[in-house]
């Protein structure tokens, strides 16, 4: 069995970036930088932008935290993002979700220009992905498919089932994981979908995004899947454990062939393609070859 280790395939991936920042701020340019807005956040965002702080201190990205009051306007943020925009010191900028139902998501997703938008969650770059063109992709997804690539898990003509329809990570997954080159056949599941376990029992390779404590439990597996779990729940205080998962990992765990744990698995690597979009924006800025991210 493997251990989809999201933690350390980070921490490797942030010491070869941080080394790579190191040489090219040597030549004298300026660092990194990455943007977080956040309007009257929760426990939970915090941490969330937490960790994407910590994570770029160790890559060596400038990191700035703008935090705003449950009152801001929708004007008031798209202010902000044009002139944080304007003055070409950022590379990336993510407001993190949810915001107050007040503000127009949506539009201030928008406004945000799509060389900034490394969470890849603006309109353009979406609609760039769809297509197939080069464009920022959702943190999320493009962190799995980092994982899968690491770990060599085989995707060509595999059966390839997804629970969970969301803009920033069930949708975007399962356009990745049908792309030519990776070559999964894809279901794609949610809540509508009539009898769940009739569909994940046939996956080869497995991903659950629905954000339902341990939802999946062995009666959905087949024997020898890949599973990777995105939810993230505390645990009930009797399991001895903090934090579960979409996914039942100790019944899995004995019929999977890969499994992601939680947590340290998918919530790293989110981080790390965030910081990976940012890199290469500010490669892409600063004239260098973005590939090297
Ligand atoms: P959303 O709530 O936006 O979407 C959940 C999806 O799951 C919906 O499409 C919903 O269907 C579907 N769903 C809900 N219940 C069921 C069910 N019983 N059976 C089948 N499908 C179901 O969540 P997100 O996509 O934003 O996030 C999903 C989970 O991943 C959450 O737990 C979130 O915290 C976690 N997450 C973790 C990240 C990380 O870095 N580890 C990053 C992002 C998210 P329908 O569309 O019909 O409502």
């Amino acid at each position: 069995m493997k251990l989809l280790d999201g933690k350390l395939l980070s921490e490797q991936l942030y010491t070869q970036w941080a080394e790579i920042c190191k040489q090219e701020m040597g030549r004298n340019l300026r660092p990194p930088n990455l943007t977080a807005i956040m309007v009257d956040p929760s426990p939970a965002s915090r941490l969330y932008v937490r960790n994407k702080e910590r994570a770029c201190a160790k890559v060596g990205v400038l990191s700035q935290i703008l935090e705003f009051e449950a009152t801001t306007t929708t004007d008031q943020l798209l202010q902000k993002i044009h002139e944080l925009a304007n003055e070409g010191q950022t590379d990336g900028l993510i407001v993190q979700l949810p915001v107050p139902d007040s503000i127009d998501s949506q539009a201030i997703l928008a406004a945000i220009p799509p060389e900034m938008d490394v969470d890849g969650f603006s309109p353009l770059n979406q609609g760039r992905m769809l297509l197939g063109l080069s464009a920022h992709q959702p943190a999320t997804p493009s962190g799995i498919m980092m994982l899968l690539k690491h770990y060599e898990i085989e995707t060509r003509g595999k059966h390839a089932i997804v629970v969970g329809r969301s803009e920033i990570v069930g949708t975007p997954l399962a356009i990745l994981l049908s792309r030519r080159g990776i070559d999964a056949t894809v279901t794609l599941c949610h809540s509508r979908t009539a009898d769940l376990q009739s569909h994940t029992r046939r996956a080869d390779l497995l991903f659950i995004a629905a954000g339902q404590a341990e939802l999946i439990g062995s009666e959905h597996i087949k024997r020898g899947a890949v599973v990777i779990d995105v939810g993230i729940h505390e645990a009930k205080p009797e399991s001895g454990r903090k934090w579960t998962g979409d996914v039942q990992y100790d019944a899995v765990l004995p019929l999977v062939s890969a499994i992601t744990p939680v947590p340290g698995g998918v919530g790293p690597m989110t981080v790390c393609a965030l910081l990976r979009n940012t890199l290469r924006s500010w490669a892409m800025q600063m004239g260098l070859d973005s590939e090297r991210f």
